[in-house]
Order: structure tokens, then C-alpha cells, then sequence
């Protein structure tokens, strides 16, 4: 695998002091334990579409929720064809990128991805939008994994986020063998529990295309393939989804464990269930009996070491 995957980052949130105020958002999630992991591409689109710092402050202006105008808060400047047209020049740049997904500063009327105020000609607050250059950024990179910063701070999304990101990078690194079936099929096997916690019902039709592959042209299929592994990997993995999984996975032992360890291994799976243990206890000792029955197959599913154990990922779902 790839060093560290490529991130692109409101740069605010790197601590660059860029923000209307001359401020900074610097968050140390991002570059104290996630940094290790992240090479990040800083982005910040007011200053690169030229404006100052210090400066105005912004918001989103309109009726039209799908496209709101940027205004100055107080002169009602409309800066929105500027934006615009500066960001469709990065977009461009940021293409050129192995980018693996983008982590955007929360509520800000150009870089918030989701619940920005917009707000009416009167100055009152009328509804929910997306900032303008994460708007035309997801438009232009539907596929990729995206975050706010403060939604990272919740384990479970944050957890997820991470993960996508990592199949990204595994799903970026298959290309430089080339694309091929075999590539595919192998990609697909590795991740067959990681999809099925996600989704049982995707991993059967994920399956059912992989199956069917030769008949596809191999540009096409990747790309179909890839878009259903983005729905299903942006589906929530709930609890009884993920026991499901490790009673699958204990059913590879039934002929290696012993009646004890086979009733412990369940107790385990039970108290994960009852949410007295994270996900990270039957993981564990699933791992322990891959290694000591050297199970192969077992050995290369992504379920079962998803990304860095020392991000403690697991020890919270
Ligand atoms: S939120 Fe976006 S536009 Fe505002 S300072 Fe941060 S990076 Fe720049």
C-alpha cells in the first residue's frame, strides 16, 4: 500500500490562520492522530479565489437552496461568480491528485459540506445549504469519501470515514498492476466481510458482477463496481449486521476450536452484542485463531484489520 493517503483539508482546520478573522480552526484530531496516517492538500477557496485576510464575513444569500449567491454579511458584495469561477480552476488541479477524500470545515457558506445557513434577502435564516465550492467539489468527485470536522468527533462516523478512506487507497493501488479481472476478483475477496457488514444484500450483487465480468467491458465494470462499493460502504454497519459477520467468520474454526473456546468465542460475540464490549474484543480474538490455525483466507479480509490498530478505531463501535 501507498505511504500516506492523500487528503484534501479546509486549510483553516491545518491551523493556517486564513479565516475572515485572521484566525485559525486547527484541529488536532486531524493532525496529531489522523496525521500520521494523512498527507493532506490544504485548500482554502476565499483566499484562493483572492480574497484578503483579514476580511468580510460571508454567508450564503438566496431563495434557490440548490444554488444560493455569496454575500458579504454587511455590504452585500456578491462574490459567487468569482468563487466559482476560481474553483472550477482548482477542481482541475485538485484532479491531478491521487485524492482519496476531502474533510471540510463545518458550517462555512464556501466549505461547509451540509447544513449551512442560507438566508433570505431580509437577513433572517431560511434554510439549510452547502457551501459553494464543497458543492461544486462533490459534484465534480461524487465517489469520493467526504467529512465535516466536527462529525469526525462522533466514533462511529468517524470510524467509517477512515475505513473509506482505506479502501480508497487499496482501491487506487490495484490500478498500478493495471485493471484487471483477477485484480478485481482478488479485491472483492479481501473485502467480502468489510462489504457484507455493510450490506449482505450488496456484497451478493457485487458478487453477482465480478461473476459476470468477462462479459463487461473493463472500464465499465470498474466503474459500476466501484460505484456499489461507495453505496454500500456509506451504509451504516450496525451491530447485529457486524455479529452476523463473526458468526460467519467462527463458522472457518468449527473443526479447529474446543468446546471451551468455542463457548468463550460465543460469550464474546454475545457481549458485543449487549454492548458490553467494542467491536475491537471478538476482533481480536478472531485474529488470535486466524493466526494460530493459519487460516489464509481468513488472514487477508480487511474486516478483520480494516486500518492501523493504533488508531483505536474499533475500540469505540
Ligand atoms: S472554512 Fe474554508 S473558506 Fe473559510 S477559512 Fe476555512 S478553508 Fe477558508
Amino acid at each position: 500500500m501507498s505511504e500516506k493517503i492523500m487528503v484534501c483539508v479546509s486549510a483553516c482546520l491545518m491551523g493556517e490562520k486564513v479565516r475572515y478573522d485572521g484566525s485559525h480552526k486547527h484541529s488536532h484530531l486531524l493532525t496529531d492522530i489522523l496525521g500520521p496516517y494523512l498527507e493532506y492538500v490544504p485548500v482554502c477557496p476565499e483566499v484562493g479565489c483572492g480574497m484578503p485576510i483579514p476580511r468580510e464575513a460571508l454567508r450564503l444569500v438566496g431563495n434557490d437552496i440548490e444554488h444560493p449567491r455569496l454575500v458579504t454579511q454587511k455590504t452585500g458584495i456578491d462574490h459567487t461568480e468569482k468563487m466559482q469561477s476560481w474553483v472550477r480552476t482548482e477542481l482541475e488541479r485538485l484532479a491531478g491528485f491521487d485524492l482519496c477524500g476531502f474533510i471540510f470545515m463545518p458550517k462555512s457558506p464556501s466549505s461547509g459540506m451540509e447544513r449551512v445557513k442560507v438566508y433570505n434577502d431580509k437577513g433572517f435564516p431560511v434554510a439549510k445549504g452547502v457551501g459553494v465550492f464543497a458543492r461544486m467539489f462533490m459534484e465534480r468527485f461524487p465517489l469520493l469519501p467526504v467529512e465535516e470536522n466536527g462529525r469526525l468527533h462522533d466514533p462511529g462516523l468517524r470510524e467509517n470515514f477512515i475505513r473509506r478512506l482505506f479502501v480508497m487507497q487499496r482501491w487506487r493501488d490495484m490500478f498500478i498492476t493495471g485493471k484487471t479481472l483477477g485484480s478485481l476478483v482478488e479485491f472483492h475477496t479481501r473485502h467480502k466481510y468489510m462489504i457484507m457488514s455493510q450490506s449482505p444484500e450488496m456484497y451478493s450483487s457485487m458478487g453477482k458482477l465480478v461473476a459476470a465480468g468477462k462479459q463487461w467491458d473493463m472500464d465499465e465494470l470498474f466503474e459500476e463496481y466501484f460505484s456499489q462499493l461507495t453505496s454500500a460502504l456509506t451504509l451504516k454497519a450496525t451491530v447485529s449486521k457486524n455479529v452476523n459477520v463473526l458468526m460467519h467468520i467462527m463458522g472457518y474454526f468449527k473443526r479447529d476450536l474446543t468446546g471451551d473456546e468455542k463457548q468463550e468465542l460465543l460469550e464474546i460475540i454475545e457481549n458485543y452484542k449487549e454492548g458490553h464490549v467494542p467491536l475491537i474484543v471478538p476482533i481480536t480474538l478472531l485474529n488470535h485463531y486466524v493466526r494460530m490455525y493459519k487460516q489464509e483466507y481468513l488472514a487477508g479480509q480487511w474486516y478483520l484489520h480494516p486500518h492501523p490498530i493504533e488508531l483505536k478505531l474499533l475500540n469505540h463501535v
